[in-house]
């Protein structure tokens, strides 16, 4: 029996669509191998979001071609479409396949003999033909790799072309999945005893079935009968508008946290980047949000959190410290920093790279320190509450878990099995980057 393995790198989304190609190959009799040694056929979903992670792709493919000849390698994902990572790796990818054509992988599945007795897991268009062909393979039931928190992904794609992104090239243009189909899926995790449900797309908010927008979906999965959380990411400030603020901060199910990528906090650098909105109409809507969690849950804890970018081609300090700026007012409770890295295809691969690693870096450190701040300030607001806290993991006599606001919480561990379940803990200590606490 034929085995394969699947190297994921970068989103939840890669994660997510590697849970529907396991899903795929298991169904056509291909049998998951402990290492990518052992197995016939390795699949990597890759990210081109850092030239990093691209490295560690080329290193361990030509790992395995080094060692194993028969080796079948696939490649997925960011890189897979771009035509210089075909050009250097020509001899040593057997297919490569970027996820909206997906047939490509069942063609190649077929050519290669590696089914048994498949065909009958052909997604063809005539099979499912009410769904455009590029998402078709969303309609696969996936493997999850979880038992109790669960991606969902409910669009992919984008239409927005950030100047340092390289998704609408790799995924191509917004493609939403059927309501129904998604509501279907999420009933049977409910039913299955998941704890967490994560919306994913490229850009949640802008989904639309052509007969029920984000918020519509987000009411109907929060309507779904059962005790779990619904989590949703990413968002586009352009696509936030005062219905979803009031869906979000008013869905019982729905967390109390809201993801709000900045990038930067300088108009001059935003219009560079094609983000499509003013610093000032961001810290309109973050105030929108604040106030509207404060009247539709009065007395819960919320909190935001955002991406920004720093160094991007041309920033000045002057507009970096407009990014530093926008992080005092909006006090966010968590930012993931990524330093530029010109990203080949896109549109700031062709602008001069101008800020030097270092001072790079130093922005980074320095917006870290701003953080710092907030998160310190924002986590004394969770100290001496008992919130609701989902573990994910024991290690070394702790559990370890979230709450709502997605702050990290370390609890010492009483018994045993208690991992994917929600349960109450007092908060005893606030630290900067997570809490501490006891189970109630
Ligand atoms: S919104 Fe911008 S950053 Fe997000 S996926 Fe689309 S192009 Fe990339």
């Amino acid at each position: 029996m034929k085995k394969y393995f699947i190297k994921t790198f970068g989103c939840q989304m890669n994660h997510s669509d590697s849970e529907r190609i396991a899903a795929y190959l298991e169904d056509n009799k291909l049998k998951p191998a402990s290492n990518p040694e052992k197995a016939d056929v390795v699949v990597f979903n890759t990210c081109g979001v850092r030239q990093m992670a691209e490295d560690r792709v080329y290193g361990q493919i030509h790992n395995i071609r080094k060692k194993k000849q028969k080796t079948k390698i696939i490649l997925t994902g960011c890189l897979a479409n771009r035509k210089d990572v075909q050009k250097r790796l020509k001899d040593k990818v057997d297919l490569f396949f970027p996820i909206n054509e997906f047939e490509k992988l069942e063609n190649f599945v077929i050519g290669n003999s590696l089914e048994i007795e498949n065909l009958k897991l052909k997604i063809s268009a005539q099979k499912i033909s009410h769904i455009q062909e590029s998402i078709a393979y969303l309609s696969i039931n996936p493997k999850y790799t979880n038992n109790f928190q669960a991606f969902v992904p409910i669009m992919t794609g984008c239409n927005n072309f950030c100047a340092y992104c390289v998704v609408p090239y790799a995924r191509g243009r917004e493609v939403s999945r059927p309501h129904q189909e998604i509501i279907k899926e999420i009933k049977a995790l409910i039913k299955k005893g998941y704890q967490e449900i994560t919306l994913l797309g490229q850009n949640v908010n802008s989904y639309h079935d052509s007969k029920i927008n984000f918020s519509q979906l987000l009411k109907k999965v929060d309507a779904i009968p059962g005790n779990f959380r619904i989590l949703f990411v990413s968002n586009h400030p352009k696509d936030v508008n005062d219905e979803m603020i009031e869906t979000v901060t008013s869905c019982k199910k729905v967390c109390e946290y809201f993801h709000l990528p900045l990038q930067a906090g300088s108009d001059e650098v935003l219009r560079r980047m094609n983000r499509k909105y003013t610093a000032k109409d961001y810290l309109k809507i973050v105030n929108k949000i604040k106030k509207a969690f404060e009247k539709n849950k009065p007395g819960k804890l919320f909190s935001i959190t955002s991406d920004i970018i720093v160094g991007f081609p041309g920033e000045t300090k002057k507009q970096f410290e407009e990014s530093a700026e926008m992080m005092r007012k909006a006090e966010y409770d968590m930012v993931y920093f990524g330093q530029f890295s010109p990203r080949p295809g896109t549109a700031a691969w062709k602008m001069k790279d101008n800020v030097s690693k270092t001072e790079k870096a130093r922005r980074e450190k320095y917006l870290n320190e701003i953080l710092k701040k907030t998160t310190s300030e924002n986590n004394k607001s969770h100290a001496g509450k008992t919130l609701e806290v989902l573990i994910e993991k024991e290690a070394d006599e702790f559990y370890y878990g979230k709450t709502r606001t997605m702050k990290n919480v370390k609890i010492p561990a009483t018994g045993k099995g208690l991992v994917g379940k929600i349960l109450n803990v007092k908060i005893a200590k606030a630290n900067a980057w997570n809490l501490e606490g006891k189970l109630n």
